[in-house]
């Protein structure tokens, strides 16, 4: 929603791991093949290979809408990476968006989230059920639950965000980029908050 509103270019780590995990074994590195694993648990994957991969894709940041960055960075090792090689191409970041959502209701977000493999429709089974149980509403896609919203995973996840992601909001806020979004509500109201936060420009 928010890349179709700003018009920017959209670069998701997550979704060129799920895209990997989509390739048969040997079309796969050694590395991606660690990377599912380390995603499968819910952990973090190793900084080298997330920064491989986006040097990879350095061109989606200079498309001339703008970029966004979803998912990455995830640790100060990755941000200080990011500075560098936004610097050297020239490039800057106008915000950080941060999501504010009490841990209660991000867990019962993702363990009822379901996806669409085709268009990336994401349902939740309460929240947003799909018409057809299962089914797609846009594309009748057969909508599955992500390997890393299973709640054993999803404990490491938020183990691995306290520990790692979390002092990203410190290392963004000394650089006046942070804005924090509270998350509560549907999609479309968060989208719009969000919009208002970066033209606001109100730092944290
Ligand atoms: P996401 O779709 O952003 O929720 O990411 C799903 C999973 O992919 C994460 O739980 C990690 O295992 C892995 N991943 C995605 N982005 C990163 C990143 N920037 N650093 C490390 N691991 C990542």
């Amino acid at each position: 929603m928010l890349c179709t509103k700003l018009g920017a270019c959209h670069l998701s780590t997550g979704d060129i791991f799920r895209a990997a995990k989509a390739l048969d074994a040997c079309d796969r590195t050694p590395a991606l093949t660690a990377a599912l694993q380390y995603m499968r648990r819910g952990d973090l994957v190793p900084d080298e290979t997330v920064l491989a991969l986006v040097a990879e894709r350095v061109g989606c940041l200079q498309c001339q809408g703008g970029f966004l960055l979803d998912g990455f960075p995830r640790t100060v090792g990755q941000a200080e990476a990011l500075e560098a090689l936004l610097k050297k191409h020239k490039l800057q970041l106008d915000a950080v968006v941060s999501y504010e959502l009490p841990i209660e209701k991000v867990v019962a977000r993702l363990s009822g989230r379901r996806t669409c493999p085709g268009c990336k429709a994401v349902f939740h089974i309460e929240a947003r059920p799909p018409k057809i149980e299962g089914i797609c509403d846009h594309c009748g896609g057969k909508l599955y639950q992500r390997e890393d919203d299973r709640p054993e995973s999803v404990r490491v996840r938020i183990d691995a965000y306290e520990k790692s992601t979390a002092p990203l909001a410190d290392f963004y806020g000394v650089r006046r980029l942070l804005r924090s979004v509270p998350a509560e509500g549907a999609p479309e109201e968060i989208c719009a908050r969000t919009l208002r936060a970066l033209q606001n420009g109100v730092a944290r």
